[in-house]
């Protein structure tokens, strides 16, 4: 038996133990990035109809691990939710989204608001509203310029600090939008209650509309309980005309997807900005 305890000790503890290593290194190589400047964002157009009228531009991190290459957030940042680090990529997030809005306006060009996506964790964290107000006075930017994307499943968790913390947010004039909708369980009840301006139907139902039944009531259902609570559609992972075109017969008003724009440099969303029609 002592044996056999022996055995299942070097059959499991081994790969157990490098699970914990690697989360810990990957962790550890996280607080690095910040130190060194791994980190940067693309930025990714939402449109107005066509690929003219771009209305805003959303963040999104990327990580050029010295070693590994590029690093996907859906591998780090999930790892960097179990803990504070969220909290300090979230800010450096917000600062360089609003640091590049201020580079932009100093070159003249038209501005549109800049998407970032924040977690529930940072969103509830008591310095997180100061921080925004703290930054949009340093650059002197109006909250107008920036919206905060926050998953479903964010507004489950703690209702009365987040419709606080959104107050706050709409106070400062920043777009407040609910990312990946559909996917997780909010109530008609919560959203109600919630002083959000924009729901994002999630890629994975505008990835099958046109194609299965299911997803396309659930992407007409969403964007009429949209319209119903005078809120703005915003259809993510667009990647056909098709798609486009149906989503646009069901009354959907924002686009943002691979058909239209992939995520791209800083330097070629310049380019964008500075073609771009205006209303
Ligand atoms: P998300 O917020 O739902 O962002 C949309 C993701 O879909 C992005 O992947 C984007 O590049 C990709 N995408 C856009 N258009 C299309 C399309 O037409 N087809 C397909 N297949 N994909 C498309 P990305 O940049 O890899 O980000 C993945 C997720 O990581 C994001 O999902 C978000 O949850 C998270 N993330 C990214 N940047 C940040 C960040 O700065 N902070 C936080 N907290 N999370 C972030
Ligand atoms: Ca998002
Ligand atoms: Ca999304
Ligand atoms: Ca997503």
């Amino acid at each position: 038996a002592k044996q056999k305890g022996r055995d299942n000790a070097q059959v499991f503890a081994p790969e157990m133990a490098s699970v914990v290593v690697k989360k810990f290194g990957l962790e550890q190589e996280m607080h690095e990035a910040l130190e060194l400047g791994q980190f940067s964002l693309e930025y990714q157009p939402k449109v107005w109809g066509d690929k003219s009228h771009i209305i805003g531009l959303e963040a999104l991190i990327r990580w050029h691990h010295p070693v590994k290459g590029r690093v996907s957030p859906v591998d780090f940042i999930p790892i960097a939710e179990e803990s504070n680090l969220i909290t300090k990529i979230g800010e450096w997030v917000i600062d360089e989204a609003l640091k590049q809005q201020n580079r932009w306006r100093k070159i003249g060009l038209k501005l549109v608001p800049v998407a970032v996506n924040i977690s529930g964790r940072h969103l509830i964290h008591d310095d997180f509203v100061p921080y925004i107000s703290g930054k949009l006075k340093a650059y002197e930017l109006s909250g107008a310029l920036l919206e905060i994307e926050i998953t479903e499943g964010v507004l489950l968790q703690d209702i009365e600090r987040c419709i606080a913390v959104m107050k706050a947010l709409k106070a400062l004039n920043i777009t407040i939008s609910v990312d990946d909708f559909g996917t997780g369980y909010s109530s008609l009840s919560y959203l109600k209650r919630l002083p959000i301006d924009v729901l994002k139907i999630d890629q994975s139902f505008v990835d099958e509309c046109g194609k299965h039944t299911e997803d396309t009531t659930i992407c007409e259902t969403i964007i009429h309980l949209a319209r119903n609570l005078k809120l703005v559609t915003i259809a993510e992972g667009v990647e056909t005309q098709e798609q486009a075109e149906l989503l646009n017969q069901m009354g959907c008003q924002v686009y943002q997807g691979y058909y239209f724009y992939r995520p791209m440099p800083s330097s070629e969303a310049a380019t964008l900005l500075h073609e771009n029609l205006s209303f």
